[in-house]
């Protein structure tokens, strides 16, 4: 075994089918009397439920969360967590949703408690991201790490199949750049397997009933441990590829992560060799890219970007800026083997 450093900070999870009626309990353990609730405009109704339980607790609704948190709608919220004279803030929805109670919490200090509704997994870890002028900065502070964390699958019935499916695979992918992250540890090497392996057979039966509960549960595990990862430690090409094409050619989150990821793993295969024997006997197969790519399929999401909306004549530009600045990663990430990478995703093309 290698040597490792092993450095996690701690959340509190209250885990299974109906823990968000323990909201009450959580926010006054902490301490708070003031919870302003965060949600997407969509998931209001959500909000307004949370608001319900809180009773007295509740300080009010900030309904007005979108993806990647802009600058102004950070200053916005954080407005009305003053005007409001909140002292905790219960973020109930997807990362979009904790993504801004991040934003909130970098700046005052104050507690989160995150009621995680996608797989995301951004409640377990202490990066968040801002946007200013099209331009999304990510960075680590611990001040920003959910407190408590409420995993309840009855919220993520409602998420349908064609959010559900991109966001396990989201998941996978932290889970997946764990397992090879130079400075990776086996404690975390164990969550990133059980991470894959509870959304590999989770998610196809989600796709099938979204109802299934038992299904939900087991995703929502996934997504703990695979937030757990991502928390824990260094991404690579993977991770940086979704954050330049994510950024530059505003590509759907999930989805151009779902894209990606097999490729990435290809590009992986011959320089973490033990990351892809993990990977492949969690999905019960014998090779990680193409099983991987199967899942998609299997699962109807996304497998080109050509179908997600990448310009062909936007992958050159896309592979120098992720060779610009390229995160730590077990093969070093350059030009040539990037365009490759991204010509075959592009074409969504099955890696063998
Ligand atoms: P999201 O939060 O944007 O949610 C997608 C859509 O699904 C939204 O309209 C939301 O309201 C809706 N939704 C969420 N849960 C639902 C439910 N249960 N039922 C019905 N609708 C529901 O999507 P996401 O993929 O969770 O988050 C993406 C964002 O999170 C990106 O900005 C990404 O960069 C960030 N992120 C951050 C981290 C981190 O560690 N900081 C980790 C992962 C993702």
């Amino acid at each position: 075994m290698r040597n490792f450093t092993y450095d996690q900070p701690g959340s509190r999870v209250i885990f299974g089918a109906g823990a968000f009626e323990r909201l009450p309990d959580e926010v006054k353990r902490l301490g708070a009397t003031r919870a302003l609730v965060l949600s997407t405009p969509e998931q209001a109704r959500d909000a307004r439920e949370a608001v319900r339980r809180l009773g007295g607790l509740a300080a009010g609704i900030f309904a007005g969360a979108v993806m990647h948190v802009p600058i102004e709608t950070a200053r916005e919220a954080r407005e009305a967590a003053r005007r409001l004279g909140a002292d905790c803030y219960v973020a109930v929805g997807g990362g979009s949703t904790i993504g801004l109670g991040k934003a909130i919490a970098l700046e005052s200090g104050q507690p989160i408690v995150a009621v995680p509704t996608t797989y995301a997994g951004s409640e377990m870890t202490p990066i968040y991201g801002l946007t200013e002028d099209g331009i999304k900065k990510t960075g680590r502070d611990r001040k920003v790490l959910p407190k408590t964390v409420i995993y309840d699958p009855e919220l993520t019935l409602t998420l349908p199949p064609k959010i559900s499916g991109p966001s396990g695979m989201n998941a996978i992918a932290h889970c997946v750049e764990g397992l090879y992250a130079l400075d990776g540890n086996p404690i975390i090497s164990m969550f990133a397997a059980e991470g894959i392996r509870a959304l590999g057979r989770s998610l196809p039966a989600i796709v099938k009933d979204p109802a299934d509960i038992d299904a939900r549960a087991d995703a929502l595990y996934g997504a703990w441990l695979a937030g757990t990862v991502l928390g824990a430690v260094s991404i690579g090409v993977h991770h940086k590829l979704c954050h330049t094409l994510g950024g530059t050619f505003n590509l759907p989150h999930a989805e151009v992560h779902t894209v990606i990821l097999p490729h990435a793993v290809k590009f992986n295969s011959r320089a973490a060799p033990e990351a892809m024997r993990i990977t492949a006997e969690a999905l019960g197969a014998e090779s990680a890219a193409p099983a991987i790519f199967d899942l998609s399929v299997r699962i109807g999401a996304p497998v080109a970007l050509k179908n997600i909306g990448m310009p062909f004549d936007g992958l050159e530009r896309a592979a120098e800026l992720a060779t610009q600045n390229p995160y730590a990663n077990p093969r070093p990430v350059e030009y040539a083997g990037v365009l490759e990478l991204l010509r075959s995703a592009y074409e969504g093309k099955r890696p063998e």
